[in-house]
């Protein structure tokens, strides 16, 4: 009967093992470091579509700034070039020059506003960008430490199961199919030693006639407790 017992003190093993698979402090790890990674990237796109929004009106800004710049030349070639016959047209030449001057030092000067807002996101998403790869090198850590525990388990679970192989073996089919059924209800104490007066299996004491039939048995027999149906080895 050392077989059978030896049959479910792997049974146990495995339940614990899996157990313990099922509730890895390293699979929590892996979960936080994937979730801490989430958190920089999302705030790295929000970031980056921000910095986009001011980019593209800087460009805008750009734009305009060549358009008066191209303005301020073909006035500056009319001006300059012998076209002008009237004062009074220089003038106003001139008038249309000063404003558009005048535009394009406010429009440099709003391209310059861009640029300190840009900056200090710029600085932000290089920041994001070397947390995000510290927490990629944590998760490729933290993944390498799971699949070690991992493959530890795994071996365990390997090792037990041939032993049970082992045990199940030098146990009688007949005795197997009853501890299978047994080992449904009652798991870890499917089958049970008798105590000398109980099955060590009862919640409760069991009853003296069943005791006394247990006890009448020779020693190394299997019967089941009439009281709580565990197998109880005499
Ligand atoms: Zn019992």
């Amino acid at each position: 009967m050392d077989a059978l017992f030896a049959v479910q003190d792997e049974d146990v093993i495995r339940s614990q093992l899996e157990h313990r698979r099922a509730h890895l402090p390293e699979s929590a790890a892996v979960l936080a470091a994937e979730t801490a990674r989430v958190v920089t990237t999302t705030e790295f796109d929000r970031l980056g579509l921000e910095r986009l929004d001011h980019i593209r009106r800087q460009h805008r800004y750009e734009g305009e700034v060549a358009a008066v710049e191209t303005r301020l030349a073909e006035l500056d070639g009319k001006l300059y070039g012998g076209a002008i016959t009237s004062p009074k047209e220089a003038t106003s030449l001139q008038d249309e020059m000063g404003r558009l001057r005048q535009r394009q030092d406010d429009l440099e000067g709003q391209v310059l506003e861009v640029m300190e807002i840009v900056e200090p996101l710029d600085a932000g998403l290089d920041a994001l960008t070397g947390i995000g790869l510290a927490q990629d090198e944590a998760i490729t850590a933290a993944l390498a430490a799971l699949l070690e525990v991992e493959t530890d388990i795994e071996s365990e679970i390997v090792a037990s199961g041939k032993r049970r192989v082992d045990a199940v073996s030098k146990v009688p089919a007949e005795v197997l199919d009853r501890y299978e059924q047994v080992h449904l209800s009652f798991g870890s104490s499917a089958v049970v030693r008798f105590s000398g007066t109980d099955c060590s299996g009862c919640p409760y004491s069991m009853p003296a006639m069943e005791a006394d039939r247990v006890k009448s048995m020779t020693s190394g027999t299997l019967t089941d407790c009439s009281e709580c149906g565990r197998l109880v080895v005499r």
